[in-house]
Parts: structure tokens; sequence; C-alpha cells
């Protein structure tokens, strides 16, 4: 249904039924109204025969009341007339000429309670009559005492009087004037009608476009315009909105086009309210610019893992990830963080997603990568991306449900707009990060150096006061090293420094530090350790060098053997510099005692214990 005809409808309805209530009410009161004349028209009546009926009986003339009653009877309108006497006035005067007694049980009721009654009936059309039967109760006033003719008391209903008035007349009338009235009230209808559409009905018909344009505009539909029809304000009123419209769209899809290209979402993720997709776009350019700038004053790579963890956890929330670094020069996969329970094995086996360059989604094909432990019945969804050259970032993340999967799928172009972000900032600290081991390492062992030595001390004093760890010394030097130099040359002495450095790290575990110290003396701190392992560390890499042979030529090799000083932390002493002193102390006794042996810091060298060392480091 068009508008106006909306409208105009509505209208009608509204009128007709403000007019029917108005006939109905002019009906009622039209009816009451006539029904009240006929009442009042029997009244008159009544009393006038009552003073008739008097005068005749005063007159003694009572034989000749036939006349004036007859008179009456054959009024207008009049219907049936009668006389009805009380008991008591039968008693004294008589039945009266026409059998004047009570014909119904009304009249009866009337004698007895001296109340008058009236009864209306009613047909549809014609037949429609009023009876009233008024009594004649005793007065004793002036102009008529009754009770000079009558043995009674004042209020004594002496008779009544009953009459049948036909009110087809009355009736006829108020219908005629209900008709009138409802013309009238047609024709005024239908001039509303005609103003109303004239007037009216162009602001409400713009009112309901414009409602019908803000629904669809409210679901993201901004394409509807309001209907240009109406009146020359309501046409003007149509024309402002739709340019509105034409503006806010127009814009819209500018800062949509615009702002697009800076991330990965794809067209047909996008919502369909093209408002909300917009804000949903300029949050997320805002967080990935926040993300820029934070990272940009981090120091190193941890810091930019730690970030991602942060927006893993809260923003995305995502629970059980992995960041898997793929070192493509040197073929090396390392597992920088995770935060559940890891049940990839890509450091020893690969990684497929990196391999393939694809994601890698077990939905598709279960246990579909080799890494990845079988028995684990939970889903994984495995995302590499490119780094740099020799850099390839593989985010693995395990969910639970298929349908935490598939949310994790649509959360993959997040992930791709926060790391393309980070990409320029990973490389550059992964650049810095190989500067700064470049300074801290010696380049011919490619050991730690002094260095490295100084800064790991720093730290590895903080955690001994906090955690109460204790570290193992010991101090290495090459017996009578010089000879290697004399004897064979420079490049043999530095192949034999090589040889002692790979049966260094064979002996020590990857959380222990071997420092190049010197020319051919090493300081080897062993985490976590006791005597025991210090002493046990110690005599495998003296061992171990000893059976080394250093090749000279084809022909010649030779073997050389390793003093080594021990000392620990805290049990000897509570300084880390200290424990370095008590070690080389050790040495210094393991070399004056022999060489080719060990020596651990204990009673028999107290002597040096007191020694004030903090001048010298
Ligand atoms: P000791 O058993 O008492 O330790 O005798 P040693 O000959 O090993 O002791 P010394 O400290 O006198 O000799 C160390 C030598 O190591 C001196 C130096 O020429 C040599 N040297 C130091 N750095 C290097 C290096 O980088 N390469 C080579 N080939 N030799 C080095
Ligand atoms: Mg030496
Ligand atoms: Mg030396």
């Amino acid at each position: 249904m068009n508008a106006k005809r909306k409208i105009t409808l509505i209208l009608s309805i509204i009128f007709s039924l403000i007019f029917l209530m108005m006939i109905i009410n002019i009906s009622l009161n039209f009816r009451n109204y006539g029904i009240k004349s006929v009442e009042d028209k029997a009244l008159v009546i009544s009393e006038l025969i009552k003073y008739s009926l008097t005068a005749h009986m005063v007159n003694g003339t009572m034989e000749k009341r036939e006349f004036f009653l007859n008179q009456i009877k054959d009024s207008k309108h009049i219907q049936k007339l009668w006389i009805i006497r009380a008991p008591s006035v039968v008693k004294q005067h008589g039945i009266g000429f026409e059998n004047e007694v009570s014909k119904d049980e009304i009249d009866k009721d009337v004698i007895r309670t001296g109340i008058a009654q009236k009864v209306i009936s009613e047909n549809i059309f014609l037949d429609n009559t009023f009876r009233m039967t008024i009594p004649y109760n005793a007065t004793s006033d002036s102009s008529l005492n009754c009770l000079k003719c009558h043995d009674a008391k004042i209020g004594d209903t002496l008779g009544a009087i009953s009459m049948v008035i036909d009110i087809d007349d009355v009736k006829l009338m108020g219908l005629r004037t209900v008709l009138d009235i409802a013309l009238v009230a047609f024709a005024v209808l239908i001039l509303i009608q005609i103003l109303t559409s004239r007037f009216l009905t162009p602001y409400m018909m713009i009112f309901l476009s414009i409602k019908s344009v803000m629904k669809k505009a409210h679901s993201g539909d901004y394409s509807n315009r309001v209907e240009v029809v109406g009146n020359k304000e309501s046409v003007e009123v149509a024309i402002l909105i739709n340019k509105l419209m034409e503006k806010f769209q127009h814009v819209l899809n500018e800062i949509e086009s615009k702002i697009d290209i800076f991330l990965s979402h794809k067209k047909e993720e996008k919502l369909d309210d093209q408002l909300e997709s917009v804000k949903n776009t300029i949050t997320q350019l805002s967080d990935i610019y926040k993300f820029k700038k934070t990272i940009e004053h981090d120091k190193t790579i941890d810091d930019i893992y730690k970030r991602l963890i942060v927006i893993f956890e809260n923003k995305l929330k995502i629970k059980d990830f992995t960041f898997i670094e793929c070192d493509t020069t040197n073929k090396k996969t390392t597992i920088i963080y995770h935060s559940k329970k890891i049940n990839c094995n890509a450091e020893e086996d690969g990684c497929r997603a990196d391999r393939a360059s694809v994601i890698i989604d077990s939905c598709q094909f279960k246990g579909l990568c080799k890494s990845f432990n079988r028995d684990d019945e939970r889903f994984y969804v495995c995302i590499p991306y490119s780094i740099s050259n020799d850099l390839d970032l593989i985010i693995s993340i395990v969910s639970d449900t298929y349908e935490e999967t598939r949310r994790v799928n649509s959360l993959i172009h997040f992930i791709d707009d926060y790391i393309d972000t980070a990409k320029t900032e990973f490389v550059s600290k992964k650049l810095t990060q190989k500067l700064r081991d470049r300074a801290r390492r010696d380049p011919l062992t490619n050991l730690y150096n002094r260095k490295y030595l100084d800064e790991f001390i720093d730290t590895a004093i903080i955690e001994h006061k906090e955690m109460g760890t204790s570290y193992g010394i010991l101090m290495a030097d090459i017996d009578y090293f010089k000879m290697i130099n004399d004897t064979y040359g420079h490049d043999i002495g530095d192949l034999a420094l090589k040889v002692i450095t790979s049966t260094l790290l064979e002996n020590t575990l990857e959380s222990d530090v071997v420092v190049r110290y010197g020319g051919e003396e090493f300081i080897i701190i062993l985490y976590n350790c006791d005597n025991d392992r210090l002493l046990e560390v110690a005599e495998n890499i003296r061992i171990s060098f000893s059976k080394k042979k250093i090749k000279v030529s084809e022909d010649i090799s030779f073997s050389k053997t390793i003093s080594l000083g021990g000392a620990l932390l805290p049990y000897n002493t509570d300084s880390f510099w200290k424990a370095i002193k008590l070690a080389d102390v050790a040495l210094y006794e393991a070399k004056n005692t022999g060489r080719d042996k060990v020596e651990i810091f204990d009673i028999k060298l107290e002597q040096y214990k007191n020694f004030d060392f903090d001048n010298e480091y």
C-alpha cells in the first residue's frame, strides 16, 4: 500500500469512528429527549383529567364526564386511556360507568404504592408505544381538597390514570435527525479528506519516506533515497536529505577505499553495515599504528614478541600459540615462544608450513604435519610469514574444537596486519642483535669474550641474589701453549685453540657459559653447579682434550694437555669476581704442581682467600 493510500485510510477510519460515536450519542440523547417530552405530555393530560373530574364532581355532573374523556381519548397519538378507582373509592362511590378498576398489574402496583410507572415498548420500525400510569393522591390544599368528597387521608391513593401514547412520530423524527446529521458528517468527512490530501498528505508522505530510508540506513544500507513528491516544502526536505545521504555514502566509500589498502581485509569479510565496517577498519588501523609506534621504541626482538603475545592473548583471545623462527640460511628451526605445553617437534623434524610456504590447517587433513604430536587430537593452524631473506616466522595456533579453529582462521588477516607491520622492526632488531652478538664473541673461536662475561655476570649476580642460584667457575689454560707457536707456527696454535673450544663445548651444557678469557685461557661458568659436577666437568675437559689430536700435516699431529682450576659460588665466596679469582688461584696451583690436572679451591689454598682482588678486577 502506498503512503498516500495508507494516510487516507488511517484518517478515514479515525474520522468515521468520531462521527459514529457522535451519531450514537446524538441518537441516544434524542431518544431520551423524545421520551421525556411524551412523559411530560402524559403528566399534563393526567393533571388536566384530574382537574376536570374534580370539576365534574364538584358541579355534580359526573355522569357527563364521558364526553370530556372521549374527547381526550380521540386526541392524536393517544391510543388508550382509562381511569382506575382505588378500592376505597369504589367502596364509597361505586365502580363507576366504565368498570373503573385496575386492568393489569401495573395499575394495581400504582394504586398500592402511589408511585407513577412507565413502560416503553419499542419495535424496530412502527408500533412503538409509551405507557404511563399516574396515581391521584389525596390533597387538601385550597384549590383542591379531596377530603371534602372522599373518606380518606392526605396522601392516600384515590385512583390513577393509565394511558398508552403512540411514539412512532418521535422515533421517526429522531431517525430523520440522525440521518441528517450522518449526511452532514459524511459531507464533512469528504471535506476533511480533500483538505487532508491537499495539506497534510505531502508531509505525512515525506515523513513515511524518511522513516523508511532511515530504517534501511540504520541497518547499514545507505543507498535508498527519500521520494521527491508532494508540495514545495516536502520536495525541498526530500532533496536536502537525499543530498546529505549522497554525500555521506560518497565520503564513506572514499574513506573505505583509502584505508583498505593499509589492511589485509578481504571484501567478502566485510560487515553489511558500511559505517560499522569503516569504524572497525579505523579501529584496527589505529591499533596497528599504536603497535608500530610501540615496537619502534622497543630494544630487542624479544620485546616485539612480548607485544605480540599480549595482542594474541588479550585482543585476539588466542590461548595456545607458538612462535617458531626458521633461519633459512642455516636451515635451523627454533621455537621462540609457546604459551602452553608444546606438542610440535619442528626444531628437529622441521616445519611443514615453512617448507610449503602455505597455511597448514589440520581441519582439512588430520595429521597433516608430521612434526605435530600424532597422539594430540587437537586442531592446529600454522601460518608462515617471510620476514627477510634468511628469516621466516611461523605462528602455530592450537585449538580444542573445530569451531575455535574456524574462529582462528577468521583472525588470520588481523595476524597478517600485525606481522606485516612488525616485519621491518624484526629485520632491524635481528640485525642489531647479530651485531651485538658479534661484538660479544671472539672471532677465532666464536666463544663469548670478556665483554659478554662482564654483562653476563651483572645479570647472573642478580639471579644469584634473588633466586640463590649456585654457579661453578672453571679457569682453564693450555699447558705450554707457547711451544706450539714456537714449534709449528701461529696457525697451528690457532688450530689448537679451536680444538680446545670444541672440547669445552662438548663437555658443557647450553645453560653453561664458555668464555675465551685471554690468549689460551678460558673461563667456564657452570649453571646450578655443586662440587661434584664442577670436578666432573673439569676432569672430562682435561681427559678429552688430552686425547685429541692436533693435526699439523698428513703425517704429523700432536696432543696437548690442559690445566684447570675451579671454585664454587656461593660455597667459596659470595662474590662472582672473587670466585673467578679463586678459580685462577686453583689453576695456578695446578700449574705449579705438575700441570695436566684439576685443582678445586679448598682449604689448602685458604691463605689466598682474603686477598683484596677488587683492585685487580
Ligand atoms: P703455561 O703452561 O705456563 O701456561 O705455559 P704457556 O706457554 O701456555 O704460557 P704463556 O702464557 O707463556 O703462553 C701463552 C702464549 O699464547 C703466548 C702467546 O703468544 C700465545 N697466544 C696468545 N693468543 C694467541 C692466539 O690467538 N693465537 C696463537 N697462535 N697464539 C696465541
Ligand atoms: Mg698456557
Ligand atoms: Mg696462559
